[in-house]
């Protein structure tokens, strides 16, 4: 005789329809009735084979078109603009390069803070503008005696100024210029056909932290502070015998 059970609560419970009192009575009934409980049996058996049995396949793009297409267009999924795991995906990469470029700023003395670059850049300029005909020097000598006094009631420091004629670096001219939204000195000086402008200004107001070297444009920078002067050399001279220049300068 079939169980009146079988065919109205078995399904309902199956699919965890049943309000949890009734559950708790269907399972009881369950325990005296082989007929349900063999029914159950091959159902969740059933149920374990079809997800098991990989059986989702994705439509081809055309049925999805049509469908699409048969449906109103306020039923039409909408597109989704970027999916989820491509987002994380690109802030995975976005923070990977984000990590490069702290470690980076670190290792390498050569990136220095954008105040420091747009110095190197104004004095690079600097540089540039003082090579034309007639910029070179305000006051041309080779003598450090000449240069020194010249700068007095100019600026409100006093340029330490040497001439490194006997080391194959003589001293030129100066000039008075303007870096960093101040007056500075600019003390030139050559080797053999190369110009060295040697920029000049009281430390107090250098960048918080120094660049040591830069090359911009083709031209070589050397920065470095002595004595409470921040000093910064530029030229097309080779980098070597400008450190080698600016070493002198720092004794
Ligand atoms: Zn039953």
């Amino acid at each position: 005789m079939a169980c009146e059970n079988n065919e109205r609560l078995l399904p309902a419970y199956f699919d965890g329809e049943l309000d949890v009192v009734r559950s708790i009575e269907f399972e009881e009934h369950l325990k005296t009735c082989p007929q349900c409980a063999e029914d159950l049996s091959d159902l969740q058996a059933m149920r374990s084979s079809v997800q098991s049995a990989n059986l989702y396949k994705r439509a081809p793009e055309s049925l999805r078109s049509r469908i699409r297409a048969a449906l109103p267009a306020e039923a039409r999924p909408q597109p989704i603009p970027m999916p989820r795991r491509r987002t994380f995906e690109w802030l995975a990469v976005a923070a990977a390069i984000l990590i490069a470029v702290v470690l980076g700023a670190k290792m390498l003395p050569n990136i220095g803070s954008e105040k420091q670059n747009l110095i190197a850049e104004e004095i690079v300029a600097s540089h540039i503008r003082s090579l034309q005909p007639g910029h070179l020097y305000d006051v041309e000598s080779t003598d450090q005696h000449t240069v020194k006094p010249w700068f007095d009631g100019k600026l409100d420091f006093a340029p330490p100024v040497i001439n490194l004629a006997d080391q194959g670096f003589p001293l030129i001219g100066g000039r008075l210029d303007y870096v960093g939204h101040r007056n500075v000195a600019a003390l030139v000086y050559q080797r053999q056909k190369h110009f060295i402008n040697v920029f000049v200004w009281p430390e107090d107001s250098k960048p918080a932290e120094m660049p040591q070297v830069q090359a911009i444009q083709g031209y070589n920078l050397v920065f470095w502070s002595h004595n409470g002067m921040y000093f910064c050399a530029a030229s097309d001279l080779n980098l070597a015998e400008l450190r080698q220049f600016t070493q002198l300068l720092e004794r």
